[in-house]
């Protein structure tokens, strides 16, 4: 009678990949790490307000189990993909690579995320090794495209720009008109060869 909610699992746990959700302190008890590729179209907090992605994009990660100089439970999560962000000079569509590492660790109560005590010794530590670890709270359904998800948001550049805009970027008011367009330098140089050949 209920068997046909059986179908609807199943095409979630598939979907999904089975592992979005880990037992966060079992993972680092055991020393684990995983790894996958997931669509950049499931990160839908991401997207929001970015220029429309390329459909294939996805975003790669990995995350892996460690500690802390005093044994903190932590996990070091890789993130990487390509977004596309709208070039904030000309406009135009720029495919921006973002590759980002954080070390996360886990705490056992909200309590312990925005308490200074708990951190207070290894924060010092931590801030001077260059190590600065980000507090989150570990639990045994722990999210972890969440946290990729989260990441991502973190490394979007603030004010995106291509190198050189493609097309010129154009509007000659800007050159000053006493210095000759590199364009106009090719285009002398193309016709010359025409008259050492002679
Ligand atoms: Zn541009």
């Amino acid at each position: 009678m209920a068997e046909f909610s059986g179908k609807h699992v199943v095409k979630n746990v598939s979907e999904a990949g089975a592992v979005r959700h880990i037992d966060a302190f079992e993972f680092v008890r055991l020393g684990r790490s995983l790894e996958g590729s997931t669509p950049l179209a499931r990160f839908v907090r991401l997207l929001e307000g970015l220029p429309e992605q390329d459909p294939a994009a996805v975003v790669r990660w990995s995350a892996r189990a460690d500690r802390g100089p005093l044994g903190e439970p932590l996990i070091r999560l890789d993130v990487e993909t390509v977004l596309t962000l709208q070039c904030q000079r000309c406009l135009g569509p720029l495919a921006t690579p973002i590759e980002s590492e954080v070390a996360l660790q886990l705490v056992e109560t909200e309590a312990e995320l925005d308490d200074p005590d708990v951190f207070d010794e290894s924060d010092m530590d931590a801030i001077e090794a260059g190590r600065d670890f980000e507090k989150v709270l570990g639990s045994r359904r722990f999210d972890l495209l969440e946290q990729v998800e989260d990441e991502l948001i973190l490394s979007v550049p603030y004010v995106p720009r291509h190198d050189v805009c493609p097309s010129g970027g154009g509007k000659s008011g800007d050159a000053p008109d006493d210095k000759p367009s590199p364009f106009a330098v090719l285009a002398g140089l193309k016709t010359r060869p025409d008259d050492v050949g002679k």
